[in-house]
């Protein structure tokens, strides 16, 4: 295999989508079925022992005679977002199989390649299904949950071929995890504003979504005085920059987003009695208790009673010391700049963490876009990222 193969798989599998318009594939969806069996192709075509499992994570196994052998995955997801692009998720994948198909030496280690079913979560509004089964951690309350036409996760998982009742015996046992490995684009700016090809992921965000509501009294645009007014809307505008201007200030360690605003009941002559409004932290340590002090004050003074409301908290994730060190060995033999980032976006390795080492390497994406159409990689990246996965693995069977 080689960069050009990628290249042409990356089109192929960009051609399997559910709309005609545009690259949209999501879990079970007749594309996303038509893509697996297409990736199942080219894991046997790998030499790979590849099948489909319960929950539709296209898998392929290299076997070790080791009788002790543990397993090293090396994995990324095949679903996509609604108007997507082409590599978020296949490249890693496609990666995996060009590493795996060209070993011929006996393997220490069993290699298993995992294409994931659901990272994006668009369908169930659930995120890393695929993994959660590989590590043991699916909740089977989740079976239960319905998409927008009414079918539900479990009988998603029927229509594909595939059996909720045997999701338990689809797992990697704890002790038999050696490692986790995932490609991925960049999906930021960093690496192209640096004009540097790969970097070492040294840990997943976690990430806190709150939602943040300001009461104040709304009244007459015209007749209420600008002194004797509890403006709610105004309160937020202030509390909004002043997110922005904390972030600002601790902006190695987070960034901050106020991403939805709703004035409830608004109009053009009503003074805006209550305001809702999204808040999502990410970071590699997230603290936001001086944030809060600093919103409560400014509600305070605008007589705005204030709610912090915490939606959704996951906790942030560091990445394996041991492995992120063979890859930074594996990126100093190609010649590459060193480069590490810590990821604003969550990734199947958030998962997998729960329970074995994970370490990841990012590739960079044109502009850092991604979810987007525009969504692009320079060939010479992809040779790039290939030889330094390449050398990883090498490094590890030694
Ligand atoms: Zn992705």
């Amino acid at each position: 295999m080689s960069t050009a193969t990628i290249l042409a798989r990356i089109q192929a599998l960009a051609a399997i989508s559910e709309d005609h318009h545009c690259l949209t594939r999501t879990f079970g969806s007749m594309a996303f079925m038509k893509a697996s069996q297409v990736i199942l192709g080219w894991m046997q075509e790998a030499g790979l022992s590849a099948r489909i499992d319960n929950i539709g994570n296209v898998r392929g196994r290299l076997i070790s005679k080791n009788p002790h052998a543990r397993t090293l995955v090396f994995a990324s997801h095949f679903d996509t977002v609604v108007n997507a692009g082409k590599w978020d998720g296949p490249l890693g994948i496609l990666m995996a199989l060009d590493v795996v198909s060209s070993l011929e030496m006996d393997l220490p280690f069993h290699i298993e390649v995992v294409a994931f079913c659901d990272e994006e979560g668009v369908r169930f509004h659930t995120t890393y299904l695929g993994s959660k089964v590989l590590t043991g951690a699916f909740d089977r309350q989740q079976l239960e949950i319905q998409d927008a036409g009414g079918t539900t996760l479990g009988d998603a998982i029927r229509l594909m071929g595939g059996s909720p009742e045997l999701l338990a015996a689809d797992q990697i046992p704890p002790a038999q995890w050696l490692g986790y490995f995932e490609i991925h684009i960049e999906q930021g700016p960093v690496l192209y504003e640096k004009h540097i090809p790969v970097a070492i992921v040294t840990g997943i965000a976690g990430q806190q979504r709150s939602q943040l509501v300001f009461k104040g009294m709304a009244g007459h645009a015209g007749t209420v005085p600008m002194t004797m007014r509890q403006d709610a809307l105004c309160c937020a505008a202030e509390c909004i920059v002043m997110v922005e201007q904390w972030a600002m200030q601790h902006r190695d360690k987070v960034v901050a987003t106020v991403g939805t605003l709703q004035v409830v009941h608004g109009a053009s002559n009503v003074i805006p009695g209550e305001v809702v409004c999204s808040l999502d932290v990410r970071g590699e340590h997230i603290d936001t208790t001086e944030l809060s002090h600093l919103l409560t004050a400014i509600c305070e003074k605008r007589n705005i009673s204030f709610e912090w409301n915490i939606v959704q908290e996951t906790r942030p994730v560091k990445c394996n010391e041991e492995l992120t060190g063979v890859l930074e060995n594996a990126i100093q033999s190609t010649g590459i700049e060193i480069v590490k980032l810590v990821s604003g976006a969550g990734h199947d390795a958030v998962a997998v963490s729960a329970i074995a080492p994970v370490c990841m390497l990012f590739v960079r994406c044109f502009k850092g876009i991604s979810h987007h159409p525009l969504e692009d990689v320079e060939p010479a990246d992809i040779e790039a990222s290939l030889q330094v996965a390449h050398a990883f693995i090498q490094q590890l069977i030694r």
